[in-house]
């Protein structure tokens, strides 16, 4: 616990999988005695307004920046209101904010008596700020919403384009053998037609070299599950790295219009037997296509023993400017059928109380595109995984969690992928049902919850490899700002 308030300041990328672990590792920091000062783009900062907890007093600062002078829409500074073509220009605009960032660290430290903050967190993205802190004399470490596995891999793969050596689908990453055999089909588009000349490889490339520069690097991981990974930073960059996660807060969510109270999804769950309901949702941003909605409809009306709760959202390529009704995406009747008459599944449109629903003793698997936030909810929960990895480092972590820990089992890969629900009720039989697969699996995930509850655990004297970690960070900021009282040396 620091002696006297000391400020930190975060500054998250604009998309919900980034501000929410950074609203929710805010929280934790300020329970440890810190003011946090969390700094965004004006939208944002008005929409987490809503977000924060009445007991919190961490302060909401907002930055300018105009979406038109980047040639995005009018008001678009998040990811949520983007399309996925639009995304890597918000990431590419982002770089707009470092002089409005450094005027922000400038006013903080004068309104401080010339004391700058104690440190300041930012996302991966935004390597620039490195520069912002260390003129201030200020600690600084990138917080990774990513796994260590996942950003190991696609660090690796910035830095070493072109990304195959061979005309073979499949490549290993020359500087991460630990990864092993990768296949094409693992890679994001962006990554794919990456050459290294392109603007992707370009801000990239430049962005991960500023990394070795930072501090530290905090992931929202556990030491246990993420080794290979964390591993790979502390060998790569030579710095410290603090696997403080879990960092989850259920009550921390964006503003997105709930399609279902989480009291009425609790009562749906009530009513089912254990480990019987597969949930479907893939992440804050992601959707399919109206075929692969059409099949995996087709398969959970096959599956006659398993219950299903599934966010639905528009497919891809839907007018949003219509008005989306799902039932005519889904086969004809299939929600007389298999909603209404044999109350198998609950349909939620667009955004549902996921950290309740995970948490319902009923629920017996998650298909989910591996986004590393959903991974850790189900995970800390117990419970196993069906991936569909649709893009960015979720490929990665699908195989992480395939291949390395044995709690997921790949069902698809890619928003191309020819789903079949021939293939798709084999899997979910496989997962739900009593194959030894599917009893490892849950064996395995049972497990990882346990692991995840003793990482975290601060009782009695014994401290988690999450909290040593996390005293671990505040303590080498503290010791920096000791030791560079007259400037800041590296
Ligand atoms: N989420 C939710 N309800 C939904 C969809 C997503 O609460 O219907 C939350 C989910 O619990 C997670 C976050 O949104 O905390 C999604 O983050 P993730 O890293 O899994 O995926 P991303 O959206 O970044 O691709």
């Amino acid at each position: 616990m620091a002696e006297r308030k000391e400020n930190i300041v975060m500054l998250p990328f604009m998309a919900q999988g980034h501000l929410i672990p950074f609203l929710a590792l805010a929280l934790q920091i300020e329970q440890r005695g810190y003011n946090v000062i969390f700094v965004n783009t004006p939208l944002n900062i008005i929409k987490l307004q809503q977000s924060l907890p009445p007991t919190s007093s961490i302060r909401l600062l907002q930055i300018p920046f105009n979406s038109s002078d980047h040639d995005l829409p009018p008001g678009a500074e998040n990811t949520d209101v983007l399309p996925p073509h639009l995304i890597f220009s918000l990431v590419k605009a982002s770089i707009s904010l470092k002089p409005p960032f450094r005027q922000l660290i400038s006013d903080l430290t004068t309104q401080h008596g010339g004391a700058p903050p104690l440190c300041v967190i930012a996302d991966i993205f935004f390597g620039w700020s490195v520069e912002v802190a260390h003129e201030f004399g200020v600690f600084h470490t990138i917080f990774s919403c990513a796994s260590a596995f996942g950003l190991a891999c696609y660090y690796s793969l910035w830095l070493n384009l072109p990304h195959r050596n061979t005309d073979s689908a499949d490549f290993s990453f020359p500087d991460f053998p630990e990864s092993g055999l990768f296949h094409t089909t693992q890679l994001a588009a962006n990554m794919l037609a990456a050459d290294g000349n392109d603007p992707p490889s370009i801000f990239h490339r430049k962005n991960n070299l500023t990394w070795s520069n930072s501090d530290g690097l905090l992931f929202n991981s556990v030491e246990a599950l993420d080794g290979i990974g964390l591993a790979y930073f502390r060998r790569k960059l030579g710095r410290q790295v603090w696997p403080v996660g879990p960092i989850l807060f259920p009550g921390v969510r964006s503003g997105k219009h709930a399609g279902i109270t989480a009291e009425k999804c609790i009562e749906w769950l009530d009513a089912k037997p254990i480990n019987s309901v597969l949930y479907i949702s893939f992440g804050s941003n992601n959707t399919i296509s109206a075929s692969q909605m059409m099949q995996l409809a087709k398969a959970l009306e096959q599956v006659t023993n398993v219950n299903f709760v599934w966010v639905v959202r528009p497919p891809l390529g839907f007018d949003i400017t219509t008005e989306f009704r799902a039932e005519e995406w889904l086969p004809e009747g299939f929600i007389e059928r298999v909603v209404d008459d044999q109350k198998r599944g609950l349909i939620v449109v667009q955004w549902a109380p996921q950290m309740e629903i995970l948490s319902h003793k009923s629920v017996g698997s998650f298909l989910t595109h591996c986004g590393w936030n959903s991974v850790l909810e189900a995970l800390s929960r117990g419970v196993p995984l069906m991936g569909w990895p649709m893009g960015a480092e979720q490929f990665f972590n699908a195989k992480l969690l395939a291949e390395e820990i044995g709690v997921c089992v790949e069902v698809a890969r890619g928003i191309k992928f020819e789903l079949k629900h021939e293939d798709m009720v084999e899997k979910i039989e496989l997962v739900m049902g009593q194959s030894e697969k599917g009893k490892e699996m849950r064996k395995k995930a049972g497990e990882m919850k346990e692991m995840i509850k003793d990482a975290v655990r601060d009782k009695e004297g014994i401290k988690g490899s999450s909290v040593e970690a996390m005293d671990g960070f505040l303590n080498a900021a503290l010791l920096t700002k000791e030791k560079t009282k007259n400037g800041y040396t590296q």
